[in-house]
């Protein structure tokens, strides 16, 4: 089990915030990022990777245990991660794995929530900053590790010590690898280096950047995270004049803001390109599942909106594309809908080692091969619980399947930690996602849509059941 030539090396690169229609490979109309497209270009991409629940901390959660947050108590931004949970690079580093983690962690801090389960390991405090940042290093005589600054910019940085590691390491033995960057996440400060890009053109804007929240439930107009009204100087490094009129407002702030991303996603590729380098001269390419990804997706000016929570496409979809030249056909395109609790599986699954039967995802491994299993999931489930906390988004859940998406409102904290104790009266959407692509329009209400609803509200409540949730009291069918 433990031969190195047998158990492949996994680099697991995710970064915080990256919307899959800012790469490339995705068909972005705003950007490119030709090294990100290399992983694509030599492997996999899957077009329909979703989050079980679009935030930050919850969904790293899911993905080191394989399980839902109502299971690893991972809910919101609050609810730290108990570092006794079983997770799989416990599991890899049990069965011969040296493992690594370098860069945003965002799972909590000191002795109950640093890292575990890894030979080393570097991580930004919280959410870190971008220029000349805290690290808290792993240091066996301080426990939760040791606080230090580091001068220069993050990504740079992650990648040198991941670089680093990946250089020291024992040849012996199978690696992995988590090499996960703070960028592109809020406040978008990009480097000297790419600062100056964009500086003379327009961004294309999204479809729906003027929506103006009609034909939804009332949670998309309480959002506050409109381009422009809800940002700060901080967010647009200039005075914001909350005087001019807001879609007036949102079409000017959209280009400061997209420009920054767009800026810091393209450190992220360079650096992601160096550590792709190295893999290439080290004759490490084959051996190697390498996989790009974020912890969710963004709103890219999409419904006039930043920021993620929403069920709703741009937030819900995280970038997924995986390259391993032994299992995979290089540029394969797949449609199948995969979940963040699918990768601790995937990753134990190739290593050789028993997928303990406490987590809730599936091996992708066959999906690899283009050999979908005929039962594979055609729906998924979703759930946000930092009612109204930070953006003011309510508290929902929902189902997705390939054609419809259902959203229940309950917009209740119910105790959560981090959520805001005051609650709405519950509200439905249902969207075609065929013919209403950028969910703008609610047919829940719609008569000859009554059947679909019966059967969609059925189905969540049977999904719900199947992985442990439980029903807010009010959600009859
Ligand atoms: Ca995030």
């Amino acid at each position: 089990m433990n031969n190195p030539n047998q158990q492949p090396n996994i680099l697991f690169i995710m970064s915080d915030d990256h919307a899959s229609h800012a790469m490339s490979c995705y068909g972005s109309k705003i950007n490119k990022t030709p090294n990100l497209d290399r992983i694509a270009i030599n492997g996999m991409r899957f077009d329909n990777c979703f989050c079980t629940n679009s935030i930050c901390t919850p969904s790293r959660a899911a993905i080191l245990t394989g399980t839902y947050n109502h299971i690893n108590e991972v809910t919101t931004l609050d609810t730290h991660m108990d570092n006794r949970l079983q997770t799989f690079p416990k599991l890899l580093q049990e069965n011969g794995y040296q493992t690594g983690m370098f860069g945003k962690w965002h799972l909590g801090q000191g002795p109950n929530h640093c890292p575990t389960g890894f030979d080393d390991w570097a991580v930004l405090p919280g959410q870190g900053l971008y220029h000349n940042p805290d690290f808290i290093f792993k240091d066996d005589t301080v426990p939760g590790g040791r606080r230090e600054t580091v001068r220069g910019y993050v990504t740079d940085l992650i990648t040198d010590f991941s670089l680093d590691w990946l250089k020291n390491r024992d040849t012996n033995k199978p690696f992995c690898l988590m090499y996960h960057h703070k960028a592109p996440h809020r406040e978008w400060e990009p480097d000297e280096k790419h600062a100056h890009m964009y500086l003379n053109e327009d961004i294309p804007e999204p479809v729906t950047l003027y929506d103006d929240y009609t034909n939804r439930a009332s949670a998309a107009k309480a959002a506050e995270m409109r381009v422009g009204v809800h940002m700060r100087t901080t967010d647009l490094k200039v005075e914001i004049n909350h005087e001019i009129p807001e879609m007036e407002l949102r079409k000017w702030a959209y280009q400061r803001y997209i420009k920054d991303y767009l800026r810091v996603v393209a450190s992220i590729d360079d650096n992601v390109g160096r550590v792709l380098d190295y893999l290439e001269e080290a004759g490490l390419s084959e051996n190697t599942l390498i996989i790009y990804t974020s912890d969710q997706g963004f709103f890219l000016g999409d419904h006039g909106w930043y920021d993620k929570r929403f069920m709703y496409e741009e937030s819900l979809r995280m970038p997924f594309i995986v390259s391993y030249p032994k299992e995979i056909k290089a540029g394969s395109v797949n449609k199948d809908m995969i979940l963040n609790v699918d990768f601790a599986p995937l990753f134990l699954d190739l290593a050789g080692v028993p997928i303990p039967e406490t987590m809730q995802g599936h091996s992708i491994r066959p999906l690899l091969k283009q050999n979908t299993p005929e039962d594979w999931r055609d729906a998924m489930y979703y759930r946000y619980w930092m009612h109204k906390s930070h953006h003011n988004v309510y508290a929902h859940y929902g189902l997705r399947t390939h054609k419809y998406k259902l959203i229940y409102y309950y917009a209740d904290a119910l105790g959560q930690a981090g959520a805001i104790d005051e609650t709405y009266e519950p509200e439905w959407e249902l969207f075609d996602l065929e013919t209403d692509p950028h969910e703008l329009n609610n047919i829940y209400h719609d008569i000859q849509y009554a059947d679909v609803v019966k059967g969609l509200t059925d189905r969540l409540h049977y999904m719900q059941k199947d992985v442990g949730d439980e029903r807010y009291y009010k959600d009859v069918a």
